[in-house]
């Protein structure tokens, strides 16, 4: 008989909820639907891959994320709160959301630690602490007072990160973050990029068209083709079970 006490109320953990969720999200362009009932989840401290071929859609579906463009049908919450829906709409600054593009601009004429500093709120000392935590993690503590043309293509990157990870969002957008960059270069700024992220405990959707790109960096990836997103799941099991032909052929020109 087993005489351990059992505690008899103690709750199950709940689940941790998802950092940014999206349901049914629909959009068209002259009668055109370029996004088709896309849903998917973001967890804290992951990075899930939206990928797919040019014009599947991503950029667009990211685009209703960040608030910049709107969708016909469906919602998006972000910690766990309706950001976006045909009713409500919270405004792109209020939705906690970080931003990286591949034209990711610096501003030219403030410092590396002005830029990082740029959206952060707080005393003096905290923005600063922030500010040194971060560059500290990207690499470039040293250029804090550099300017962005004194700096590579892959540093100004890596400020571009600090500064959208300064005001800790809740979830952090990037669109083909790594596209302007050297092909020598890529793996190891991907590396280090996907480095910062885990050590900020960021919870991000990246896109991108380079399943290469998506094998090494996410935690979980969501395929799209067409508008519609047809398979997701943990990179490994996307890679070995591919949903059908096109898929396999998608991901077969990864070395
Ligand atoms: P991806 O980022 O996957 O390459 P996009 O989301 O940029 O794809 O585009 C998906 C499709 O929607 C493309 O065919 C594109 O031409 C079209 N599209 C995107 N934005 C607009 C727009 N503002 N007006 C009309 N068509 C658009
Ligand atoms: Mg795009």
């Amino acid at each position: 008989m087993n005489t351990q006490v059992q505690d008899p109320v103690s709750p199950k953990p709940m689940p941790e909820p998802a950092r940014l969720e999206i349901r049914n999200l629909r959009r068209n362009f002259q009668g055109r639907e370029v996004v088709s009932d896309v849903s998917l989840k973001v967890m804290p401290g992951q990075v899930t891959c939206l990928l797919g071929p040019s014009g599947c859609g991503k950029s667009t579906t990211l685009r209703m994320i960040a608030g910049v463009d709107m969708q016909d049908s469906g919602e998006i919450y972000v910690d766990g709160a309706l950001v976006c829906d045909t009713v409500h709409r919270v405004p792109p600054e209020a939705r906690s959301i970080g931003l990286m593009f591949q034209d990711f601009a610096l501003f030219p004429h403030l410092s590396v630690a002005q830029n990082v500093g740029f959206g952060l709120s707080g005393t003096r000392g905290e923005k600063q602490a922030r500010i040194e935590d971060l560059l500290e993690k990207v690499g470039l503590l040293s250029a804090l007072k550099k300017f962005p043309h004194e700096l590579s293509g892959g540093e100004q990157q890596r400020v571009a990160l600090a500064r959208a990870l300064a005001p800790r969002p809740s979830v952090m957008l990037m669109d083909e973050p790594f596209s302007g960059l050297d092909e020598r270069l890529k793996d190891e700024i991907r590396d280090s990029t996907l480095e910062v992220l885990k050590a900020e405990g960021a919870a991000v959707l990246l896109v991108t068209h380079e399943p290469d790109e998506a094998m090494r960096m996410a935690d979980e990836i969501a395929l799209m083709r067409d508008g519609r997103i047809v398979q997701q799941g943990a990179p490994y099991n996307i890679y070995n079970a591919p949903v059908d032909k096109r898929s396999a052929a998608f991901f077969s020109d990864i070395n």
